[in-house]
């Protein structure tokens, strides 16, 4: 026997759920690129780094909704306290295994990014600075990392 498709929806009331559908997709499309306008000044400077990586000998690759950028010889150590670092949707990785291990975590960045867009970085070195001034730790207790491990 051969199994037929159904068929889409008819009747009277049909052509207004494909309008909805329709109107529910253009609105997640125009959402999406809000979010991308709204985090596109850090991430114009991630694109700055991701070339000068390249022309390093970098590897670049889009991935879940980021742009990950890594050079394989770089090691984190003392002149590089950081295993990735994330500017809009640019993520920089010093290798592609840091980079697969912190994609979640670094994905949580770039939705802040696409939260608060221009004034992410200000407000995050000022959560930082804030936390020092409490006696805690500025990158651990900094609220926008504690969220970022929460919800990796
Ligand atoms: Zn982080």
């Amino acid at each position: 026997m051969i199994a037929r498709r159904p068929r889409g929806p008819s009747g009277p009331g049909a052509g207004r759920g494909l309008r909805r559908r329709g109107a529910a997709r253009a609105a997640f499309l125009l959402a999406r690129a809000w979010a991308f306008f709204w985090a596109s000044p850090w991430t114009f400077l991630g694109l700055v780094v991701a070339l000068l990586m390249r022309a390093a000998g970098g590897h670049l690759r889009w991935t879940q909704g980021a742009l990950e950028v890594s050079v394989r010889r770089f090691r984190p150590g003392r002149r590089c306290p950081f295993a990735a670092l994330t500017l809009g949707h640019v993520v920089i990785g010093v290798d592609r295994a840091a980079l697969a291990r912190l994609r979640r975590h670094e994905r949580v960045h770039v939705r802040q990014y696409e939260r608060w867009g221009p004034l992410f970085v200000p407000l995050y070195l000022l959560a930082s600075a804030w936390a020092w001034c409490r006696g805690r730790h500025p990158y651990l207790d900094n609220p926008f990392e504690i969220a970022a491990r929460r919800d990796e």
